[in-house]
């Protein structure tokens, strides 16, 4: 019997593998170790029963007698690689939880029990060859027939080899008790969620706004048909949509059916999960990637056994072994992060409609600046599309005023970072014992050092960007962004020997101690990817500012995600258009949708909420129309421009960077490429191809392709075909089919 098996290797294809004589053969699903050149790999049955092929080997190993991961799971993560132009054997590691492609079948944390055995009793009653030490221990395992823990019979004196000898002569018999791990324990809404065992509260949901009942409604008569439909939930920022899933979840579970529940950030994971676990108790589960993995592998174990009902989780929750799947919510389906940056370059958001589609479920994509992509889809008829026009109790959203930087420049001097508007609304709030929220989407203190004398900058050894300068004296150093090369800033211009070397640009460190030096007293706080290095400083980050331990906190778009801080009545943005100078077709576009977003963070309590935006192009149509919070208009625009230049949602685009050791290999790849696919298609259109926008990245340099078609099928096939004579190319091309960023 021949198998196909996914392996974990990057690009691999399916691998074909025989069963030997007299074993058993594993259902799809299941893992097997297989032997792969000169190493031995743990992968999972595709297919069972596939034809012949030369030069097969046996597999080594069948791990599990049935299937690991549920087939469905399987079938969807061979449509992603399909799809996405990449290996099976690349989603396997959004398929495993951790420890699980070890071999170890059952790699729970697990504690050692001791319990007597029935010939223990007997030498209890009979056998004189007992130590003292031995009859002691029998004697207290004899009162405890459920067992006592080794580490408890440890605490009492009786040490491991005692344990061992009678475990030999078979007097006592060991085993290993499972104790789940829980992400949730110990934890308030801001840590990580709630304690386990809290009951279900049975009346946690308040009175719906009457926006809210029709939404539900309508929601609640597409779930009931049991068929497959994708809805967009268009709401403003703080319509209420969070209270939606809930209630729509609770009829899908009282249905039967269990639901999936998709964040587009691991920091929205506890406060979403602890809403679910409010309504729901112990049957919700958390799966993402800032779980230890002992955590993710217990949550994953939990679901697969059916103890669960909701999961939620980030992006490769989608793959959550949860059966009879009737409801899929993907919250803030516009976010990027929904996007894989490495093989299989998934969107968990479409990926969320195909499994809906394959288990007749209904995909519900929540936002309040839906992606160009799904409203275009709601507006020709392809979703529908159910609106949530108003704040909860007609709260109003927060009244948005543009600074023009042009002019502070001309009055505050060119240096200034805060605008006077900007500062008097901070000090206003500090007054008053609000909180503020201050937005700036670039990281570090200054972004660039560049010598007075000659001009040069001081870059990065690997990428063509040069270095960003964090922290300030002595601990100043410039790091890489994209190869995180690290060096001293050095005193003289290492070109020149100048010594006049400025810093330029600016990002969050330099935004947090502005902050700090024009209001002394506040207490300040920076929330971004460097901010949040160790584990469990965001959760903490995300409870103290909600406990209001921090009056202003600065940070990147991470702060404008989906959280929900009453006490914020004021959201500055530092520089609203550090995204449009990018040759990005989405520029515009990711634009408006992070200022909408940050400006939603404001006024979301009681007290109403402004929003400052400062910019040098107080003119360009996603800022103004993101001030307006104008979302149809900005639709028509942005749609006008992606029908003219011909870009997605209007067609399909796939991206493909050749990378190679010189400038001109990696262009005469491209070039290569670029005919073979006209040749295999000359209905496609090929911008390119040109070096790409991140020209070197990581030592190597990048030429870059883009592929315009009506059909990604027929895109994919005429790349492949390109590629299929050459497999060392193949390895050096990264393909990204519905590329979110063409950088
Ligand atoms: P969205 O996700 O649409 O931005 P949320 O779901 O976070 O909005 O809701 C915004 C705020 O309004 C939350 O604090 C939520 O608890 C509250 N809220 C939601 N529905 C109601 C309601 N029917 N009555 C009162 N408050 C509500
Ligand atoms: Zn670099």
């Amino acid at each position: 019997m021949l198998i196909s098996v996914a392996v974990p290797v990057p690009n691999l294809d399916l691998l074909t593998y025989a069963v030997p004589e007299g074993v058993a053969t594993p259902c799809i699903g299941a893992r097997v170790v297989v032997p792969l050149g000169t190493r031995v790999v743990t992968g999972i049955v595709v297919e069972v029963g596939v034809g012949p092929t030369t030069n097969v080997k046996p597999i080594r190993e069948v791990l599990d007698a049935g299937a690991f991961v549920p087939p469905d799971v399987v079938a969807l993560a061979r449509w992603t690689a399909e799809y996405y132009a990449a290996g099976v054997g690349d989603t396997i590691p959004a398929l495993l939880p951790p420890m699980a492609r070890g071999g170890r079948a059952d790699a729970h944390k697990t504690t050692r029990v001791a319990s007597i055995t029935a010939a223990g009793h007997e030498a209890l009653a009979g056998d004189d060859k007992l130590t003292s030490r031995q009859r002691e221990a029998l004697e207290l395992l004899a009162g405890t027939p459920t067992g006592i823990g080794t580490s408890a019979l440890a605490a009492r004196g009786i040490a491991a080899d005692a344990i061992s000898r009678l475990t030999k002569r078979g007097y006592i018999s060991l085993r290993n008790d499972r104790v789940d791990r829980d992400p949730f324990a110990a934890s308030d809404r801001g840590q990580g969620g709630v304690g386990m065992g809290s009951d279900p509260d049975p009346t946690p949901f308040r009175q719906l706004t009457g926006e809210q009942t029709d939404a539900l409604h309508r929601l609640r008569k597409l779930a009931d048909t049991r068929a497959f439909h994708v809805a967009l939930l268009h709401g403003v920022t703080g319509s209420g949509k969070t209270e939606i899933y809930i209630r729509l979840s609770s009829d899908v579970r009282a249905a039967g059916r269990s639901v999936l529940m998709l964040v587009p950030e691991i920091a929205l994971t506890p406060a979403a999960a602890f809403l679910f676990r409010q309504a729901f108790g112990e049957r919700v589960a958390i799966q993402h990637s800032g779980l230890s993995d002992g955590e993710r592998h217990d949550q994953w174990q939990r679901i697969r056994r059916g103890d669960i009902d909701v999961v939620v989780g980030t992006r490769s929750a989608v793959f959550a072994p949860l059966e009879n799947v009737g409801l899929i919510v993907v919250d803030e389906e516009h976010d990027a992060s929904y996007k894989q940056d490495e093989s299989p370059r998934y969107n968990g958001r479409d990926v969320a409609i195909v499994r809906a589609q394959r288990s007749k479920a209904l995909v519900v994509l929540g936002s309040a600046t839906p992606s160009m992509e799904t409203y275009h889809n709601a507006m020709t008829g392809k979703y529908e599309r159910v609106v949530l026009e108003r704040r909860v109790l007609d709260r109003p959203l927060a009244s948005v005023s543009v600074v023009d930087m042009r002019e502070e420049y001309a009055i505050e001097g060119p240096h200034v970072i805060l605008s006077r508007a900007l500062r008097e609304g901070i000090q206003a709030r500090l007054d008053r014992h609000e909180q503020s929220l201050v937005l700036l989407n670039r990281r570090g203190f200054a972004t660039a050092v560049f010598c007075r004398q000659c001009a040069g900058t001081i870059d990065c050894p690997n990428c063509s960007v040069s270095l960003v300068v964090h922290g300030e004296g002595n601990a100043r150093r410039a790091r890489c962004h994209y190869c995180n090369y690290t060096a001293r800033v050095p005193p003289t211009c290492p070109l020149c020997a100048g010594p006049y070397l400025e810093q330029a640009g600016f990002g969050t460190e330099r935004v947090e101690a502005e902050v700090k030096k024009v209001c002394p007293g506040a207490r300040v706080a920076r929330l971004d990817r460097d901010a949040i290095r160790k584990k469990g400083s965001l959760a903490s980050l995300l409870s103290r500012f909600r406990d209001g331990a921090i009056d202003v906190l600065v940070g990147t778009q991470m702060i404008a995600k989906g959280h929900d801080f009453p006490r914020v009545t004021l959201v500055g943005v530092v520089s609203a258009d550090v995204g449009l100078g990018l040759a990005d077709f989405r520029a515009s576009e990711r634009t408006f949708q992070l200022l909408t977003q940050v400006a939603g963070r404001a006024g979301r309590g009681e007290l109403p909420g402004e929003a400052i935006v400062q910019t040098l192009y107080p003119d360009h149509y996603s800022i103004q129309l993101a001030c307006r919070q104008d979302f149809p208009a900005f639709y028509e625009r942005e749609l006008t421009f992606r029908r003219a230049m011909r870009y997605p949602p209007m067609i399909s685009l796939v991206n493909a960077v050749v990378r190679s050791r010189t400038f001109a290999g990696a262009m005469d790849d491209a070039s290569e490429i670029v005919e073979k696919v006209r040749r295999a298609d000359p209905g496609l259109r090929i911008l390119g191809p040109a070096p790409a926008p991140l020209g070197r990245l990581r030592g190597e340099y990048r030429a870059q392709l883009m592929i315009k078609g009506m059909n990604r099928k027929q895109i994919r096939e005429a790349l492949q075909s390109a590629l299929a004579a050459r497999p060392e190319l193949q390895r050096r091309v990264v393909v990204d089919v519905d590329p979110l960023s063409v950088l």
